[in-house]
């Protein structure tokens, strides 16, 4: 079999209630970067890039695509290893990284297709049939009611049949911060998991101040205190609170992990696969935190496309560690409105009562649906 295209599509939605994080940034609308690789023998794949969708085309059409075409996708990480050090020396790390993700996860939609088999199947198979979902919502969109509306949101996941939520800190006052995430807490009551994602908005002092304040209310873990870029602090972070520290959702490859895990500065690692180096890299970067005994629990925030990926690669997640009751890991399941996540698919994938189960049709276990690309496609 032979790759004879590789097509980007720059799906653009508007978002009906826009809502900001920590990084002050307000989501009015939701871009994503779909890449559909066509084969000579009528198997198409499909995959997905994180981040600003016409940088990821560009390095798609500029740099990957002429390598892709013409090769076999059963070649999946010589593809990739390929196109990799073919761009290391400008980009190592970020957009390189998120358009190489895409192609990956496309060609290993097509090898599941052509076996007839989900993905999960071909990476080691079925730990589990079905995975846990937690609700990501309860960002900061009404800033007169950010408290009322912290609860309110919480307790329709948990009226949902969700068992976790992670909800967004970060206001730039520590007692409000508190306030909020306290108020949640209580309302939801102590058998719903929680855990706060800051998206790296404080420093290390700031993060172990509120981290210390948050500790009593008993949080799944505390995501993204500091920046991405600062392994020391993250380190200086985990070692100092008692509760979990996560990140990860931007860093990249194995080498960007590495030192991350081996110091394990992270108690969780989280990358994300339309990002980090799509399926063949996550498995790499789960492998490495497997050895040093640190979590891996995906990142997933973007189109049906991702989101499918993400399922499949948590399909075949060991349990981290093996237990008679085990924890496994969790799906990130975004709550916000997206039509890119909710119409792309013919049938998309739902939660019931928190749970998700596990496509097991062909690839990634999704088929979709081309009226829906055509009607949100801006380029
Ligand atoms: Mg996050």
């Amino acid at each position: 079999m032979k790759v004879t295209g590789v097509t980007c599509h720059i799906l653009q939605s508007k978002v009906e209630k826009p809502f900001v994080s920590a990084r002050g940034w307000v989501y009015a609308t939701r871009a994503s970067c779909i890449v559909e690789i066509t084969t000579d023998e009528g198997i198409t794949g499909w995959g997905e890039c994180y981040g600003p969708a016409a940088v990821n085309r560009t390095l798609i059409e500029t740099q990957y695509a002429p390598r892709v075409i013409g090769r076999d996708p059963f070649d999946v990480e010589v593809v990739w290893e390929d196109l990799y050090n073919r761009i290391k020396d400008y980009g190592a790390q970020g957009f390189s990284i998120t358009a190489l993700s895409g192609i990956d996860i496309a060609l290993w939609d097509i090898m599941g297709r052509a076996m007839a088999k989900p993905i999960h199947k071909l990476i080691g198979g079925a730990y589990r049939r079905s995975v846990q979902a937690y609700a990501t919502g309860l960002y900061f969109i009404d800033m007169d009611r950010l408290v009322e509306e912290a609860v309110e949101e919480a307790l329709a996941y948990k009226e949902q049949g969700f068992r976790a939520i992670k909800m967004k800190i970060g206001l730039g006052d520590p007692k409000l911060d508190f306030r909020r995430v306290a108020a949640v807490r209580e309302a939801i009551g102590p058998d719903v998991a929680l855990a706060v994602d800051a998206n790296h908005c404080f420093s290390v002092p700031q993060a172990i101040r509120l981290g210390r304040m948050l500790e009593p209310l008993d949080l799944l873990w505390f995501e993204e205190p500091i920046s991405p870029e600062d392994h020391a602090g993250y380190a200086e972070v985990t070692r100092t609170l008692d509760m979990a520290i996560a990140g990860g959702e931007n860093d990249f490859t194995r080498w960007g992990f590495r030192d991350i895990i081996a110091t394990k500065a992270m108690d969780i690692v989280q990358p994300d696969v339309c990002a980090a180096g799509g399926i063949s890299e996550l498995r790499k970067i789960a492998t490495l935190a497997s050895a040093f005994g640190v979590e891996c629990v995906p990142h997933a925030w973007g189109s049906a496309i991702g989101l499918a990926a993400t399922v499949q690669f948590l399909a075949a997640l060991p349990d981290q560690p093996p237990a008679f009751r085990p924890l496994p890991p969790m799906l990130e399941f975004e709550q916000t409105p997206n039509p890119l996540g909710d119409l792309l698919a013919t049938v998309p994938i739902v939660q019931r009562q928190g749970i998700v189960t596990v496509p097991d049709g062909p690839g990634l276990g999704i088929e979709i649906d081309r009226e829906i690309l055509n009607r949100f496609k801006v380029a």
